[in-house]
């Protein structure tokens, strides 16, 4: 056995590492990426402010403005504070290491976002996913019963959940929430909150063990990685001692707290988004033998026969979405589309059926 085999943990060498497809030319639907750059009219302003950041200095650690600002801007419960992440995808980590005692267990509804399940794994814990019901919704006698078998030390719920576009109820969730409530800790990811009916982030007060989790990334600043998540302050104040002192660097931290003060920019975007998702949906349902599943994200699900060859024709097209087709047996032909511009919506939509056309 080489050297590389016998020191790398077996579960991480039996893993395929994360594949993300070349995007360069493409029309790029695959990855719930806001369109919209920054306007012109703050580009200045913006660059002379990261102009003056320290770049010889480590960050502050506290992060106090970019928190103020983050509770402000995003509605944090009052007597809440936030905990910030490399992205959620760091939060959602860190939560790992955090609870990873032997033996502990992750379960989520699946199909769902899979870095909690690679990061379970990471960690060393099992991951138990409870498979979504038919019309995509939560199962939820199935995942009553996977608490009380796994006695999970978290459980995710991502809402609206990825890659299916699905909104929970809130009394599902709060039904869930209170089966966890002598167990573990409930993990209510938001990410898709800008385009989403409501959050839970205004009840958090009413629980000690949930935590509501966020990131920028999908209401436009995806290359920023910042992800933050509020909780109770005993529970955050545990889980902080896993975090890297200087995760968020100080270029985001300043890119941040500014573009904070201009949030109605990414409001109207995603406001945008929205009519724009509700129109694509519309589109796909009069498309024959095409089915949109209603989404409250930025991206759209759909079911179509042979989607396999259909996504490769679109590839062909310049177009890139997402082949999740093989993610679960739910999921069985199925591709999933990000709700971009007008314009991006369209090429999607003309490449689409001029590609049914062919077939
Ligand atoms: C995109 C996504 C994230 C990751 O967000 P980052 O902040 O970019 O790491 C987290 N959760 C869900 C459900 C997502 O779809």
């Amino acid at each position: 056995m080489s050297l590389i085999s016998t020191i790398i943990r077996p579960e991480i060498l039996a893993q395929s590492s994360y594949h993300v497809p070349d995007a360069h030319n493409m029309v790029k639907l695959d990855a719930m990426e806001n369109p919209y750059p920054l306007p012109d009219a703050i580009k200045a302003e913006f660059g002379a402010h990261l102009a003056h950041v320290a770049l010889n200095r480590y960050p502050v650690p506290t992060y106090r403005l970019l928190k103020d600002k983050i509770c402000r801007e995003f509605g944090i419960p009052a007597g809440f504070d936030v905990m910030l992440g490399n992205g959620s995808d760091e939060l959602i980590s860190m939560l790992s290491i955090a609870c990873a005692k032997p033996g502990a267990k992750v379960v989520a509804p699946i199909p769902t976002f899979v870095m909690y399940a690679i990061s379970a794994q990471l960690a060393g814990m099992e991951f138990v996913g409870v498979p979504l019901s038919e019309d995509l919704g939560l199962d939820m006698s199935a995942m009553l019963a996977a608490i009380q078998e796994h006695r999970p030390a978290l459980l995710y719920l991502a809402n609206p959940n990825n890659p299916t576009g699905s909104w929970f109820d809130e009394a599902d969730l709060l039904q869930l929430i209170n089966a966890m409530s002598d167990i573990g800790l409930v993990v209510i990811d938001e990410a898709y909150q800008p385009f989403a009916p409501s959050s839970m982030m205004p009840r958090l007060p009413e629980f000690a063990h949930v935590i509501v989790m966020r990131t920028v990334s999908k209401i436009g600043l995806a290359g920023l990685r910042l992800g933050y998540m509020s909780a109770a302050p005993e529970l955050l104040a545990e889980v902080e001692k896993v975090r890297p002192p200087y995760n968020i660097n100080v270029l985001t931290a300043a890119a941040a707290e500014f573009l904070l003060d201009h949030m109605s920019i990414f409001d109207e975007q995603a406001h945008k988004l929205c009519v724009e998702r509700e129109a694509l949906i519309k589109e796909l349902q009069s498309i024959k033998n095409v089915h949109a599943f209603p989404s409250k994200a930025n991206f759209v699900l759909i079911k179509i026969e042979n989607s396999e060859q259909i996504f490769k024709k679109l590839l062909a097209r310049r177009i890139l979405i997402k082949n999740v087709g093989k993610m679960h047996p739910l999921l069985t032909n199925c591709l999933r589309v990000t709700v971009s511009t007008p314009e991006e919506n369209r090429l999607f939509i003309d490449a689409l059926k001029a590609t049914l056309l062919e077939a």
